[in-house]
This record gives structure tokens, sequence and C-alpha cells, in this order.
């Protein structure tokens, strides 16, 4: 199969969706790997690595489109790419189409075969092409609070860790599934006391097993919430209700209890956040202050590790980009019930309920 390695378009989006070690792998198996020139820039990997891993330097998006049988991203096709896809050619990446219902008819109209990252469902109900940038989101929440705890931020002056003789900080994470558990267990490694909560009792004695002492898996609760945050020097927002907007957990009175100069860091900003007075920022004006507390809300965490987040996307993308190149997108399926619940618009038709709930869309 030809496969085209498109450079992103999107602001403040760094990542590329392959390393040149993903376009060698895809080389061996037989396949054209034609990478769009500066596409790992970004990331860190020059045209040359790509080269020297087998691929097709190629300079424009629209020869990709035109020759590609399947094209790979990392966001969603923009606009000035709806026109340039063909019928049939399969588009691999995230879509996130239920939030976006211009891309939605775009994909429709151009009878492409799109199958979305995000959907990829593992039979555990896991989603392994979101898991890596859960990851990526909860280690550098972590990183995150500690840098705005500094004076210089207007943060409290606080080292996360302590030092001998002086108590560490107080970290809360609210949640424990993927982002929490690494926000956590992050913390846990600089030495902060760290409280993580969570509604799920299994969860909360998986996290006792494998956390280490100074981390108190802890069932959620307004009363327990209401406690800590006075204490509070980092509190992480990382719940997720699956296909709901994130529960408003720290209301604006709350926020009043807190210490000046603590750090929210709200991770569930994709899914409107779990404080009350979230709003998105950018990498490049990451926070604001309300009531003393600084808030940092930036949607897209992993773009600012792009190197990172590419190498951590691919290791999860490439095998099925491997099968999907290799058999075909049809006997993909068959074989794999995973890659099928990726499908979201195929041949003009949308093939994902919750696509087509959100749109009211023949399914
Ligand atoms: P997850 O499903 O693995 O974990 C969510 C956890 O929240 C679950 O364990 C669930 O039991 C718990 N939970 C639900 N309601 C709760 C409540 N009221 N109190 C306490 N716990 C509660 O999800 P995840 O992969 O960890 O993702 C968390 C959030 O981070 C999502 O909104 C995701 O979209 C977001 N995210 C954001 C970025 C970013 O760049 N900002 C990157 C990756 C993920």
């Amino acid at each position: 199969m030809i496969v085209g390695i498109l450079k992103e378009i999107k602001s403040e989006e760094n990542r590329v969706c392959m390393t040149p070690a993903g376009v060698e792998v895809m080389r061996q198996n037989g396949h054209t790997m034609l990478v769009e020139k500066n596409a790992g820039a970004g990331s860190g990997f020059d045209d040359d690595a790509y080269i020297a891993a087998g691929a097709e330097m190629v300079a424009t998006p629209k020869e990709i489109f035109e020759r590609a049988d399947m094209v790979m991203h990392v966001k969603e096709p923009l606009p000035a790419e709806y026109d340039l896809i063909r019928e049939g050619q399969i588009v691999f990446t995230y879509l996130h189409l239920a939030a976006d219902e211009r891309q939605t008819h775009a994909l429709i109209k151009s009878k492409c075969v799109g199958i979305a990252y995000e959907t990829i469902q593992k039979a555990d109900g896991s989603l392994p092409l979101l898991t890596p940038m859960s990851e990526v989101a909860g280690r550098m929440a972590i990183q995150q609070g500690a840098k705005y705890l500094e004076m210089e931020h207007g943060g409290l002056g606080v080292l996360l860790g302590g030092v001998t003789g002086v108590d560490p900080a107080t970290v809360v994470v609210i949640g424990g599934g993927e982002v929490g558990a690494n926000a956590a267990k992050m913390a846990c490694g600089l030495g902060a006391k760290v409280y993580i909560l969570d509604l799920n009792l299994d969860r909360l004695r998986y996290l006792s097993d494998i956390m280490p002492k100074n981390c108190f898996p802890l069932m959620s609760s307004p009363a327990l919430l209401r406690d800590l945050l006075t204490r509070a020097d980092v509190v992480v927002g990382a719940v997720l209700i699956p296909g709901a907007k994130a529960p408003k957990l720290i209301t604006r009175e709350m926020l009043a209890t807190m210490k000046k100069g603590a750090v929210l860091v709200d991770v569930a900003i994709d899914q409107g956040g779990c404080f009350e007075t979230s709003r998105p920022t950018t990498h490049g004006d990451p926070i604001y202050t309300v009531d003393g507390v600084i808030h940092y809300c930036v949607a897209n965490m992993p773009g600012a590790v792009a190197k990172t987040s590419t190498m951590a996307l691919t290791n999860a993308t490439l095998p099925y980009a491997l099968q999907i190149a290799g058999k075909g997108w049809k006997q993909a399926m068959l074989d794999s019930a995973e890659i099928k619940a990726g499908a979201n618009v195929v041949h003009g038709k949308v093939t994902y309920k919750g696509v087509s709930d959100a749109f009211g869309l023949e399914y």
C-alpha cells in the first residue's frame, strides 16, 4: 500500500504521526512511504532521518492525498484538506467527529474510510490509542504543577519533595485512571505527599497495590475534597465520565478555601474541565489566576513534549497501521474488532453510533 505521512497544520501542534523508526518498519513490510517535507521538524526528526528510513519526501499535502491509499495525521483533517480527500482513501488519525459536525459532513461527502484513533477499542474496553497521550499528560501535569509553584510564577514557593527537615508538598489528584495514576506516580517519585481520589473501589484497590507508600488512594466525596483542598499545594483534575462533560468537582466557593499560590492543573479541560473556574488555555499563554489560585488548563498538553509524544503515539499506532496497510481496511476490520471499532465514516455512511447520535445522522 502507498501510505502518506502528513505534516500537521493545526496551530501549536508539533507532533508527527510516525517516527522514522516507524517508517522503516512499514517499509520492511513492503509499503511505499510518502512523507511530507518537514513533517517531523517540530518533533526533532529531520527529513534526512526519514530518507534514511526509506521514505520518499513529498513537497505538498496535495500530492500525498493524490497518491496515497492511506493518509495518516495526528490531528483531524482541517477545512483546507477536506476537498483533497479522495473516495475510498483511508484517513487514519484522531478524528473526534462527535464534537465536529462540519468535519463529519466533509468526510461523509468525500466517501473516504475514516478510522479514528480514539475509538479503536480493545475487548476490555480500553482505548489503546488514547492511553499514551494520557500517560504523557498525567506525567506532565506534575512538571507543570512543580514549575508554577515557584515564586517567579506567583506560586507558593514550595518544592514538591521538600528537603531534609521540611515537609513535602501535598498533591491531590482527582480521578485515578490513566492520567491520574501517571500524575500520582510522578509526584510520588519527586517525594510529595500524594492523595489520589476515585469513585471506583476496584480501581482504588489496584492503586493501593501498585503505588508507593507516599500515595494515599481514597474514595472521592465532596466532604473529603473540601478537607483536602485547604491543604493542597497542587491539584490535578483527571476525571473522565465516558461520553459526557467532566463534572465540576471544585466550585468557586471551594476555591476560596485554598491557599493563595496553590496550583490547579485541569487535565480534563478537553472535556470541559472539572473545576468551575477552568477555561481552556494554550501553550503560549498557559496560566491565569482566580482568587489567588493558579490555573493551568492546556487542552493539548502532549504537544509541548512533541518528541516523547510522537514516539509514544507511533508505538501505539504502528501495529494497527501495519494491519490496515497489509490487509486492506475491509479484511483488517473483519479480522480485528479493535480496528472495526475505529471505523467512523465509511463510503459516505456514518459507522460509529456516538457520531450518528451527536448529529441525528443515519447509522
Ligand atoms: P480514565 O477513564 O482512564 O480515568 C478517569 C477516572 O476518573 C476513572 O478511574 C473514573 O473512575 C474517575 N472518575 C470519574 N468520575 C469521578 C469523580 N467524580 N471523582 C473521582 N474520580 C472520578 O481517563 P484518563 O485517560 O485518565 O483521562 C482523564 C481526562 O484527561 C479525560 O478528560 C481525558 O480526555 C483528559 N486528557 C487530557 C489531555 C490534555 O492534554 N489536556 C491529554 C490526555 C487526556
